[in-house]
């Protein structure tokens, strides 16, 4: 029993069982605080890692959005959750070939992790770049660029299990030394679950995160009113879905969920549906998902590796091979989706 788990389980001792999104809150805090967990000795490896060329056409991705607006100035370059800041790096270096994309830009970083923001620090410098550990602490008075890779899967879920009384909320409580998954005896109000969802057949879980939902909210309401185009690149499904996909990484592999909290990333499918959904709803237009591989070669992913093949045959295989892990469709591509959200008045965005 590690001293997360005593303290939770104390907190359930008090007050009682504790909602998945509780748990899960508490566990990644844990977590994303105390290590970087990225790269091959860490527990998982995402996009930004595996080669430079996705923050690059990231970067330019931004930069076409601004220049199809009429290159309003100011304006803002946000990330939401940077990892080790390698993302903004890569984005900001390929964005020197708009030097004036660069002029009159804030860059803001939203990180939470003191730990991953002391890289972000290390990465960066020589780099005007401010930090928030919210985004609802970034103010929304000029137009916004905005990326997010791999940020809202690890943003805490709620689980409702449909039974013959309703749909029930699943907590996570206390047996013995153990933590273990529990539903709570009684239904949560039919208006929570999506009027899509209501008539599930008994067993079937529906996932919902309601702090992606108030997000990506506040994004599209910033984006609609200042202009800009927000970017969210995650692992997940484009349509409604029943199922659990609540997991826990360790080492490069699925371990349980509930033990030695804070010591593996927690996850969970992203719902782009609700997401585009909510966006809509703040008068934003949302362009996808589209699977990361169309995206990506949309973008022109193989002739930027081309390019790079051709300057250093020395390395060209290991290219090869990262180009096979970001858009082939076993690995990456299809898994993986791009979501764009712009305001209505503004053409369609690259890739989509
Ligand atoms: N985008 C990076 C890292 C993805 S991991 C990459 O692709 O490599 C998730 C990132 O989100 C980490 O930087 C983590 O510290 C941050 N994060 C997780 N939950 C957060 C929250 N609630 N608020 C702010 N940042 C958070």
């Amino acid at each position: 029993m590690n001293a997360l788990h005593e303290r939770i389980a104390a907190r359930i001792a008090a007050q009682g069982a504790m909602t998945v999104a509780e748990f899960m809150a508490l566990a990644n805090a844990e977590y994303y605080a105390a290590r970087d967990p990225f790269g091959r000795a860490g527990d998982f490896v995402t996009a930004p890692e595996i080669s430079q060329v996705f923050g690059e056409l990231l970067g330019l991705w931004c930069v076409q959005v601004w220049r199809d607006q009429n290159r309003p100035s100011p304006k803002r370059l946000v990330e939401l959750g940077p990892g080790r800041g390698t993302l903004m790096a890569d984005a900001l270096r390929a964005a020197k070939l708009a030097p004036e994309f660069l002029d009159a830009l804030d860059v803001v970083l939203v990180e939470a992790s003191p730990l991953l923001r002391a890289k972000q620090e290390e990465l960066l410098k020589g780099e005007k770049v401010q930090w928030q550990e919210r985004f609802d602490s970034v103010p929304n008075d000029r137009p916004l660029l905005l990326l997010a890779n791999e940020f809202f899967d690890a943003l805490p879920i709620r689980q409702f299990v449909k039974t013959a009384r309703g749909w029930c909320e699943r907590m996570v409580t206390r047996a013995g030394d153990k933590l273990a998954f529990a539903l709570a005896p009684v239904p949560v109000a039919d208006a929570l679950i999506p009027v899509d969802r209501a008539d599930a057949p008994d067993g079937a879980v529906y996932e919902m995160c309601q702090p992606a939902l108030a997000i990506v909210g506040e994004i599209a309401r910033g984006v609609a009113a200042q202009g800009g185009g927000a970017l969210i690149v995650d692992y997940g499904y484009d349509a409604p879905a029943f199922g659990e996909t609540l997991q826990a990484v360790r080492g490069h592999a699925f371990a349980s969920v509930l033990d030695n909290p804070g010591d593996r990333d927690l996850s969970a499918h992203v719902d782009f549906a609700a997401l585009a959904a909510a966006a809509e709803a703040e008068g934003a237009s949302v362009y996808g998902p589209v699977s990361q591989a169309a995206f990506l070669e949309a973008l022109g992913i193989a002739q930027r590796f081309e390019q790079l093949a051709s300057h250093n045959r020395a390395t060209a295989s290991t290219l090869w091979a990262q180009l096979d892990r970001l858009v082939n469709a076993k690995q990456m591509g299809t898994l993986f989706k791009a979501l764009a959200i712009l305001p209505k008045v503004a053409p369609r965005p690259p890739g989509f």
